[in-house]
């Protein structure tokens, strides 16, 4: 499972999201970013942090 959380894009928000793969993942994050933040303008730099920033949840979390 993938992991994105909005607290490393936008310090303080604790919305966070997961799906199974990246593409969807940046789908939902855009679609927040755009209802909470106003976001209007989506722009290509912000894809790319939103993908920086998406990491494997079972990775290190697994055995806690
Ligand atoms: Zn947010």
């Amino acid at each position: 499972m993938r992991l994105f959380e909005c607290g490393t894009l936008v310090p303080g928000c604790e919305w966070h999201s997961r799906a199974q793969d990246d593409a969807e993942l940046v789908r939902r994050a855009v679609e927040h970013l755009r209802l909470t933040h106003g976001e209007d303008m989506i722009r290509e730099t912000m894809v790319d942090n939103i993908k920086a920033r998406i990491r494997d949840e079972d990775a290190n979390e697994a055995a806690a």
